[in-house]
């Protein structure tokens, strides 16, 4: 196990050090901003939703290595999909970062390397940052300031 564990830290801290999709997307119709007060982590997510279809993702902000690598990770698995999968793939990564549910890691791919933090109640917002104000951000919630408390 303990090789698998240096591997899911190597994705983190590559994601932190080069985070994807860094950027902010301009005329943007879908944006939300959150902060996890706890750890100081503040995001905001972009998104260009074309039908039902996610077309681009991006986020801003500053955080800790486990918020940043969350956003950047997020930002990967959702591009392309569609609005449903998307709200999904929130819950699921919800289930699978606060130990509630059993899910097949394969179908996770490299968000699985976040899984680790269930065992760190304090790391589980870091981690859930970025997918709540994901949520908001596919809801519409342009004004609304997004927190973990
Ligand atoms: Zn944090």
């Amino acid at each position: 196990m303990r090789d698998l564990q240096e591997l899911y830290q190597e994705v983190i801290l590559d994601h932190n050090k080069r985070p994807r999709n860094f950027r902010v997307i301009p005329g943007s119709q879908n944006v939300a901003r959150g902060a996890n007060p706890l750890c100081g982590d503040q995001i905001t997510v972009y998104l260009r939703v074309s039908g039902q279809i996610v077309e681009d993702v991006s986020f801003e902000g500053s955080g800790c290595a486990i918020s940043t690598a969350s956003a950047s990770l997020m930002t990967e698995a959702v591009k392309t999909k569609s609005r449903a999968d998307a709200e999904k793939l929130i819950e699921t990564f919800h289930r699978v970062v606060t130990g509630t549910g059993l899910e097949d890691p394969a179908k996770l791919g490299k968000l699985v390397a976040l899984a680790g933090v269930r065992d760190f109640p304090l790391r589980v917002k870091c981690a859930t940052l970025a997918w709540h104000t994901l949520g908001a951000a596919l809801d519409g919630h342009s004004h609304d300031l997004i927190t973990t408390e």
